[in-house]
């Protein structure tokens, strides 16, 4: 195995402490090459010391000049220092990368992913807001370059190990009848509608099983989390919206399914730890260890499965709506999303608010923009809707 040089994308993250975490692991078979963060000073000095990357990119200019100052104070010249958006897309599109790992939230990632699309890479997928809002542009632009797009999002990490290692994505696998999304329900599963829509910013991001980022988190519980990857999924393996289903599981241990035409089905299973799907793209179509640990299968007393209630949580109706209406909706979806979970996370709104104002957005916007023939219409399209909140 050569050494793999990887580009860490939100290396600050949640997705990018486990990358980090796997790359300690296997100093032998991966080099981190270049990192990214936003703001994050303390955490990205940190990784500079310990992991001596080629390049970092601090996407916030004060925080910029601020890391600058400290790497020169500590005679830290081995590492070059990029500081704003553009910096981004340098690192992703930088030759002596091999593969970029996409752990930025939110469509903040869109163009340096795009970037490390378009020169080639293999792109290891964490950042479904960027898949969602680019839809069939990211497919084509992925199609044209030959860039191999490896999902680390569980459930689609899960579904691409149950498709086998000679399927690639965006090509529709003929032999499935349907493929099932499995979701644990979020910390609100068993709450009334009216608790659901009180819920506190430190309700929300208590996750049951998972341990991630505070957006992700809010989304797991408006369950705007399934209803991104139910877009993600529709993109990457070219699946028709109604082939693709939602099932509600608690434990967190089934990953996602692929129900075959023959009538089999085939899971992907695991302890709900994010290094595993990250593992296993790092080393595909070979296998690496995690130091995951192993299920319990003494202490495993029932797997549950439950159907997804849309009156309580109506966020998967709103991305199906958001698909059969055209690539405006998806971006628009998306857009009033980050918007409305940054507000509840500030204490700004309930997070009743998040459901209301992103079935109000879908009707208010989608109609309103021609559809984007590329990365500057659907950055264009985002702009907007923002700037109708800004006010
Ligand atoms: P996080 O908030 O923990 O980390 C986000 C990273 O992105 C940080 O390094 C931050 O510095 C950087 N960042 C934030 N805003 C930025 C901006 N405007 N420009 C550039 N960089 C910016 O988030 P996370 O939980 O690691 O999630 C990252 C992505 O991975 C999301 O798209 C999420 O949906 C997806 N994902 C996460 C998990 C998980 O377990 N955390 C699982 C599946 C998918
Ligand atoms: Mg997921």
């Amino acid at each position: 195995m050569t050494v793999k040089r990887i580009c860490l994308l939100g290396a600050t993250g949640s997705i990018g402490k486990s990358t980090l975490d796997l790359i300690a692991q296997h100093p032998g078979h991966f080099e981190l090459f270049s990192a990214s963060a936003n703001s994050d000073v303390e955490g990205m000095l940190k990784l500079i010391q310990e992991f001596q990357p080629a390049q970092v990119c601090m996407r916030d200019e004060a925080a910029g000049e601020r890391l600058s100052e400290q790497l020169r104070q500590l005679g830290q010249t081995k590492t070059e220092l990029f500081i704003g958006r553009q910096g981004l897309n340098a690192l992703a599109a930088h030759p002596s990368v091999d593969m970029v790992v996409a752990g930025i939230v939110g469509i903040a990632g869109l163009v340096p992913v795009w970037s490390a699309v378009s020169t080639g890479k293999s792109v290891l997928l964490a950042n479904k807001e960027a898949l969602v809002c680019a839809g069939e542009l990211f497919v084509e632009a992925a199609r044209q370059s030959g860039a191999r797009i490896l999902p680390i999002d569980s459930e689609h990490n899960a579904i691409f190990q149950c498709l086998g290692s000679a399927y690639r994505c965006f090509t529709r696998p003929e032999s499935v009848r349907r493929l099932l999304l499995t979701a644990s329900g979020g910390p609100f599963r068993e709450w009334s509608l009216d608790a659901i829509r009180a819920a506190t910013p430190e309700q929300a991001v208590k996750h049951p099983n998972w341990v991630m980022g505070p957006k992700i988190s809010v989304d797991s519980a408006t369950m705007m989390n399934k209803a991104l990857e139910l877009i993600e999924a529709h993109w990457l393996f070219a699946m028709p919206a109604e082939e693709i289903e939602v099932v509600i599981h608690p434990q967190s241990i089934i990953h996602s399914m692929v129900e075959f035409k023959d009538g089999s089905t085939l899971a992907q299973l695991g302890a709900p730890d994010m290094r595993t799907p990250i593992a296993h793209a790092m080393a595909w179509p070979d296998r690496i260890d995690s130091c995951v640990e192993s299920l319990n299968w003494s202490q495993l007393r029932e797997l549950q499965f439950e159907v997804p209630d849309n009156r309580r949580f109506p966020s998967l109706e709103f991305a199906r709506q958001a698909l059969a209406s055209g690539p405006v909706a998806s971006i628009c979806l998306n857009a009033t999303n980050e918007v409305m979970v940054a507000r509840f996370l500030r204490g700004d709104c309930s997070f009743g608010a998040i459901f209301d104002e992103v079935e109000e957005g879908l009707n208010r916007f989608s109609g309103r923009f021609p559809v984007p023939t590329g990365l500057d219409d659907v950055m264009a399209i985002d702009t907007e809707v923002r700037a109708f909140y800004a006010h």
